[in-house]
């Protein structure tokens, strides 16, 4: 299809954006057919997982108005995980620019019921491999895609999570940054591989642990642990971020609200034995929400269905904090 004939993306579909280099050298969004060819298999992101990505929840307002969740932290995070990739990837305003079209290709092709819900994913890769002579050239889209209503069973029940040695010594952010450890990198393929394991083996996630025993993360997801102070006040933790993890967004808005709700707030570091007598412990990631945990190793672990209705409050009334507004 010629690049002046617009694309009309089918209802209910997913919608494609590009985000494409002018004559002019700006970058300008352009819906286009999901359903066709758009990348080159010599695009580094194929073939070294050579990009970034973000990935948001888009919900639907009273009057099926689209809006993305926690826009300016995604985007803050997209450019640090840029600029620890040295990848020269479409700035801010560009990115906004292509989500804001997506939506709005959305809302004509499928007119929104409010509450719908799509995932916003972000993507940048290296381009295709540069041929002598010619500038490496960044491939970047937003493809949005409808998700289903929360799973109201699981937000209620749980998630059995396995401790997974991830390998990776706490100190490696210091003295081995090449290995990106708190940037979001199209490189999930050991995340994938570690949910598959926790799935061959009775669990449902995965708690990553460094070779030198402190918590991490999810594969996809931050942990939040919930317990009282020995003077009664509750304090909500989440692992030292400097510990080699990704910056959750999700975090970042549930410990705002946690604060301005009076809670003490702790940002690790923290230990497998961390999460024994606690009054709960949650996975939070964008397009799942705030997940209570039941089970760590086979051990049940407390769910508080008050507690994690307010956590999940918390994160469903949105809330853009911005970047690095806590554990910094
Ligand atoms: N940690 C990792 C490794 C992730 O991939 C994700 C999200 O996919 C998160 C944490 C949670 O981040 P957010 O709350 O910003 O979605």
């Amino acid at each position: 299809m010629p690049a002046d004939s617009p694309f009309v993306p089918a209802a209910h579909e997913p919608v494609l954006v590009l985000l494409e280099q002018d004559a002019h050298g700006l970058v300008r969004p352009r819906v286009a057919d999901p359903d066709v060819p758009h990348l080159r298999v010599t695009d580094q992101g194929v073939t070294r997982g050579d990009g970034l990505f973000e990935t948001a929840l888009a919900v639907a307002d009273e009057a099926g108005t689209l809006r993305m969740r926690k826009l300016r932290a995604h985007l803050g995070r997209l450019a640090s995980s840029a600029t620890a990739l040295r990848l020269p990837a479409p700035d801010a305003a560009a990115w906004e620019a292509a989500v804001d079209a997506g939506l709005r290709a959305v809302e004509a092709a499928s007119r929104p019921a409010p509450g719908a819900r799509l995932s916003v994913r972000l993507t940048a890769t290296r381009g295709p491999e540069a041929t002598p002579g010619t500038a490496p050239h960044p491939t970047a889209w937003v493809l949005l895609t409808p998700v289903p209503a929360p799973d109201e069973a699981e937000r209620r029940a749980g998630v059995r999570v396995l401790l997974l040695d991830r390998g990776i010594d706490s100190t490696a952010p210091e003295h081995a940054p090449w290995l990106l450890t708190g940037a979001k990198t199209l490189s999930y393929a050991v995340n994938m591989a570690a949910l598959r394991h926790a799935r061959a083996h009775g669990a449902d996630d995965v708690i990553f642990t460094s070779s030198d025993g402190f918590l991490l993360e999810g594969p996809t997801s931050t942990v939040l642990i919930a317990r009282h102070d020995p003077d009664g006040r509750r304090r909500l933790l989440t692992p030292l971020r400097q510990k080699g993890i990704l910056a959750g967004t999700s975090q970042a808005v549930v410990f705002a609200a946690a604060h301005a709700a009076g809670w003490r707030l702790g940002y690790g570091p923290l230990i497998p034995a961390d999460l024994e007598d606690v009054d709960g412990i949650w996975l939070a990631s964008s397009v799942r929400g705030v997940l209570p945990v039941r089970a760590v190793d086979g051990r049940e672990t407390p769910v508080d269905p008050t507690l994690t209705a307010r956590l999940q409050a918390w994160l469903d009334a949105d809330g853009d904090p911005g970047h690095h507004v806590s554990g910094d």
